[in-house]
């Protein structure tokens, strides 16, 4: 199975959510909060375009897992990782997903790596580094994201307020 930075987000926010993305239900394209999310990111590192570089890695675990991941802003001088979010909101969920990129970097050689999470519009910035217990969490994750995978039924929804600005919204309350 190939597992990315998306199914890590997914992972954790809401796992319903995962298992809509990993058995092919795409809504990402109808949501406006994910274009003015696609947006931020593109006007707030034009200028930068030129400092930092996007990298694409990928790593096999020997369990057939594959995982692949794309940063859009490397600064290979400083090993730093710089993503940039439109809200805190699911600030948890977008610390996994830069560890995952930490974690990816790692296994292709390059340690010592950090990450800033960076939040234009609060003007607030989250320095991420990974640890042992985060990679065994990881690790635990790339099982589960299996797992919930190949479930035959939907995850329950999670009746939660992010909900609302969730592009699977629709599709989960359409009838309520
Ligand atoms: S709308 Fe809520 S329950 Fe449905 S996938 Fe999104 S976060 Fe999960």
């Amino acid at each position: 199975m190939n597992i990315t930075a998306t199914h890590i987000n997914y992972y954790h926010i809401c796992h319903r959510k995962l298992w809509l993305f990993t058995n092919g239900i795409s809504m990402e394209q109808t949501s406006d909060t994910v274009a003015d999310g696609k947006l931020l990111h593109e006007t707030s590192y034009q200028q930068r375009a030129d400092r930092y570089r996007e990298i694409e890695l990928s790593f096999t675990l020997t369990n057939h897992i594959s995982l692949n991941g794309k940063i859009d802003f490397y600064d290979v001088k400083n090993k730093l990782i710089h993503e940039t979010k439109r809200s805190d909101k699911m600030e948890t969920a977008h610390e996994w997903q830069v560890k995952f990129y930490i974690y990816l970097l790692s296994l292709n050689g390059s340690d010592g790596v950090k990450a800033i999470l960076e939040y234009p519009r609060i003007r607030t910035t989250k320095e991420v580094s990974l640890s042992e217990e985060d990679i065994q969490h990881l690790q635990e994750v790339f099982s589960n994201i299996q797992k919930i995978a190949s479930l035959a039924q939907c995850p329950e929804r999670i009746n939660s307020t992010i909900c609302k600005s969730c592009s699977y919204y629709e599709l989960c309350y359409v009838g309520d």
